[in-house]
């Protein structure tokens, strides 16, 4: 079959039902009603998976291949309303506590960041507090807006409350972009995270800023959030809240590809808008984005 051809599911995997268990799950969760700009980041996991067929099983830099020595599949969309937020997040943590009890890692596509609460809660109820490595332009440790405590700019302050993250091996990296007030960086820091902001690119070598990263996140358990606008918008335009200034596809896969040996147990790739995005730049580099991540999770083999 060419790769064209066929139903999309991520990279051409098979779907869950088609095996009998399954080491890492790609799973969508079509929600984006914690957005607080332009919505329309529930249709991302679809786009993600047209743009995912050109994705191939052997990584040319780890020497692996992808797919071999695991089972890797495509567990299809979580089931998830839009009207009611925190019915939502219930479900999503719900439906991942079922895959994570069956030691099956997962790897999601967004959705909105919101969806980073319940993952993380799965997470953390299977591994412990876990390190979290945060790509994004924006902070995501915010507290309530419009009088809500669960929206996408909050996630890792609720996760920080919650006791689900270790406070002191997480790391924000490819930070910019407007806040209202100086005191958002001490809530961030009590939170538990590091910044490397998205000018550092300029003046800073890959290998040192992934340095910097490994000697942050150690030997935890390491929770990876790719929030895709931490690409600059010529990089990917199809997303929620735009800013300019980002890092570029090259900068940011050069990074992930020098953190292989990190323990990582799960991740998302969230905010992929496909309403605002052209010829799939933005698809393309979030299903790269989720493929990098497999790449980096150990399977029964290492
Ligand atoms: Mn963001
Ligand atoms: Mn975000």
């Amino acid at each position: 079959m060419p790769r064209y051809a066929g139903i999309a599911t991520f990279a051409l995997l098979p779907q869950i039902h088609e095996v009998e268990r399954a080491d890492i799950a790609v799973v969508g969760i079509p929600f984006d009603s914690g957005t607080s700009f332009r919505p329309g980041a529930r249709f991302g996991p679809a786009h993600i998976r047209e743009n995912s067929r050109q994705l191939h099983p052997y990584h040319q830099i780890h020497e692996t291949f992808l797919f071999e020595g695991r089972q890797v599949v495509d567990a299809g969309d979580f089931r998830v309303g839009p009207y009611d937020i925190e019915a939502a997040v219930a479900s999503i943590e719900a439906q991942a506590r079922a895959l994570v009890e069956q030691d099956t890692a997962i790897v999601a596509l967004g959705g909105d960041h919101t969806v980073a609460l319940p993952l993380l809660r799965a997470a953390a109820a299977k591994h412990g507090p876990v390190a979290v490595l945060h790509f994004d332009a924006h902070l995501d440790t915010w507290d309530t807006l419009h009088g809500a405590s669960i929206w996408h700019g909050s996630p890792f302050r609720r996760a920080a409350e919650e006791g689900l993250l270790d406070l002191e091996h997480c790391q924000h990296v490819g930070i910019r972009g407007g806040i209202y007030d100086p005191s958002e960086l001490d809530d961030d820091r009590e939170a538990g995270f590091q910044i490397i902001r998205s000018e550092e690119f300029q003046r800073r070598s890959v290998d040192d800023i992934a340095a910097q990263i490994r000697e942050r996140l150690a030997d935890c358990p390491v929770y990876i959030s790719v929030d895709i606008d931490v690409l600059d918008p010529s990089h990917a335009p199809g997303t929620g809240t735009p800013e300019v200034a980002g890092i570029s596809t090259r900068e940011f896969f050069s990074v992930l590809r020098e953190l292989r040996g990190l323990d990582v147990v799960g991740g998302d790739v969230v905010e992929t808008l496909p309403a605002h995005d052209h010829a799939g730049i933005t698809g393309l580099a979030a299903a790269h984005t989720a493929w990098e991540l497999i790449a980096l999770m150990k399977g029964p083999t290492g």
